[in-house]
């Protein structure tokens, strides 16, 4: 289902933009309330995407959103920028978008994973002290 966007008053449309906190999430109550099917996705992708030529811009997938992913285009923070083309490129190059998603955001596959488990040093290295320090700590 499309919609009309464009009026000669509104020459450079809004839109809306889905973000990084969806990856991996993607649990879809924004594609439940969508009045005109814009948000698009399949089993082979980490998020879903929002068709800008199809957004009528009604803010109604904000809310519902669990995780805060969904922003104006205009209100998309720094740091999620990237976004505002991923969304686009979805929609022209599917692959190239999902590549950039995985760039941006790596993913923990199960080998990842198996790689995480055999360091675990790295992982909690500083985060918490050892018994041996505590005491340490706790001695005059
Ligand atoms: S702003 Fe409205 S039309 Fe656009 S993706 Fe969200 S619910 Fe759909
Ligand atoms: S509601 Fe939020 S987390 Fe869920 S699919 Fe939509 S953008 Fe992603």
């Amino acid at each position: 289902m499309s919609a009309t966007k464009a009026t000669p008053t509104e020459a450079i449309a809004m839109t809306y933009v889905i973000t990084e906190t969806c990856i991996d999430v993607k649990d879809k109550s924004c594609v439940d309330v969508c009045p005109v099917d814009c948000i698009h996705g399949s089993d082979d992708d980490r998020m879903l995407y929002i068709d800008p030529s199809e957004c009528i811009d009604c803010g109604a997938c904000i809310d519902p959103c669990p995780v805060d992913a969904i922003y104006a285009e205009e209100d998309v923070p720094p740091d999620q920028q990237a976004y505002l083309e991923i969304n686009r490129q979805y929609f022209t190059e599917r692959q190239a978008a999902r590549r950039r998603v995985d760039e941006l955001r790596p993913s923990l596959g199960s080998d990842d994973v198996r790689s995480v488990g055999s360091a675990p040093s790295a992982m909690t290295e500083g985060l918490t002290p050892s018994p041996d320090t505590t005491l340490r700590r706790a001695l005059p």
